[in-house]
């Protein structure tokens, strides 16, 4: 029998950093509500997305491969479970608010559509096309699709799950922490429904809480990672061309220095491995010199102060130069544009026939219709909220045609 190593402890029970956010001091909820006896506030958050519909969908929502490519493929929940545990890590290590961390990772993709970025570009050219003759690209509020605020839009508006209000009701820190980006045009209208909340920072500056620039650093690290691994997996990407790009071909050197025998799947896990380390442990070195060197010691001073949470410079021109690799060799790939192309269709032929006849809607959608912009705005929701594997039926259903057999 293998003997136990015991385990290093005094990491599970430190207090937060003075520049952590703490329940204590949020700025609350949209609507008044008692607190929970048990949880925190940012553990209430984490609970209730974890119980809402739109987190149900992410298992069956592409991440980069269709859902029904394969059983081993990230999809968007996976992704996002790995997001929030690359967070936490990072987030226990700095004494930040891993709970806040976890609620932020695991609701930043619920507005994505069916199909990944392709089902995203398809909405909102459909919504874009409605709004008449204009630059392509200026930003026009209401008659545009992202997701981020879409996710916003699903935790604030679209889950119907309580009696005295629409959405769930989230902490601000949670809310702000998943629009992570935002249009002017958007932020502006945003603004006139809060005045001073979740937009504000896109008018008039300055930054979000350390958890919320933790989250969205630790979703890309996840996301680099991941599509590496998927796109060996799916044969599009051999582990020789990968181990060309310098960040992850360090780790293969490293790795087989140390096991040089080691081969196939077991390196590309090894790599990944290393690189995943390397990169946590970078972002917290960084980020903690950062946090010294502007002698923040509040989460006011982390709001007046730019980026925080940050690679190191080397890290992040590696980082940039593996993401280019993705783009060029995995996203853009003839066999990922050829279903991508498939899905842009079904998603624009699902909102071109969902808005010329509304009946074909599910009866509670048919009476929201107009005006047009109003219709448009239900017929995207409606859209954005499907799985997949939904989208095919309801396109097979409408259209008689197989484009996914
Ligand atoms: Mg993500």
């Amino acid at each position: 029998m293998m003997a136990l190593t015991p385990l290093s402890s005094g990491q599970s029970l430190v207090g937060l950093a003075s520049y952590a956010s703490d329940t204590a001091h949020s700025r609350g909820r949209r609507f008044p509500e008692p607190e929970a006896p048990t949880r925190t506030a940012f553990q209430r958050d984490r609970d209730r997305v974890i119980h809402s519909t739109a987190f149900r969908r992410l298992v069956y929502k592409t991440q980069v491969f269709l859902n029904h490519e394969g059983d081993l493929f990230r999809t968007r929940l996976t992704h996002s479970l790995e997001v929030a545990q690359l967070g936490r890590s990072v987030a226990r290590t700095l004494r930040l608010n891993e709970d806040l961390v976890e609620a932020i990772a695991l609701a930043h993709d619920l507005g994505h559509t069916p199909f990944g970025h392709a089902g995203q570009d398809a909405l909102h050219a459909c919504l874009r096309a409605l709004a008449g003759p204009v630059d392509a690209e200026q930003d026009i509020p209401g008659w545009s699709f992202e997701h981020n605020l879409q996710s916003l839009r699903v935790v604030d508006r679209l889950e119907e799950r309580y009696p005295a209000f629409d959405g769930l009701n989230l902490c601000f820190e949670t809310r702000e922490g998943i629009l992570k980006h935002c249009s002017r045009a958007n932020a502006e209208r945003l603004e006139e429904q809060e005045p001073g909340g979740v937009a504000a920072r896109f008018l008039r500056g300055g930054s979000p809480s350390l958890e919320a620039q933790l989250t969205n650093l630790a979703d890309e690290i996840a996301y680099n990672a991941h599509d590496i691994d998927d796109g060996v997996r799916s044969g599009l990407l051999s582990l020789e061309q990968v181990a060309e790009v310098p960040l992850f071909g360090g780790f293969v050197q490293q790795s087989l220095a140390a096991h040089p025998k080691l081969q196939g799947r077991r390196l590309l896990f090894e790599s990944i491995r290393l690189m995943l380390s390397e990169q946590v442990y970078d972002v917290i070195r960084t980020t903690q010199a950062a946090l010294d060197a502007a002698g923040i010691d509040s989460v006011d001073a982390v709001r007046r102060a730019g980026p925080l949470v940050a690679f190191s410079v080397e890290i992040r021109a590696q980082s940039q130069v593996l993401k280019t690799f993705l783009l060029r060799n995995l996203y853009r790939h003839p066999q990922v544009m050829e279903t991508t192309d498939r899905a842009r269709q079904v998603v624009n032929d699902l909102f071109t026939r969902y808005l010329d006849d509304p009946a074909q809607l599910p009866d509670a959608h048919v009476s929201l219709g107009d005006p047009l912009q109003q219709r448009a705005r239900m017929v995207a929701d409606y859209i954005a909220g499907m799985t997949d594997r939904f989208a095919i039926r309801e396109h097979e259903r409408l259209f008689g045609r197989v484009l996914f057999p």
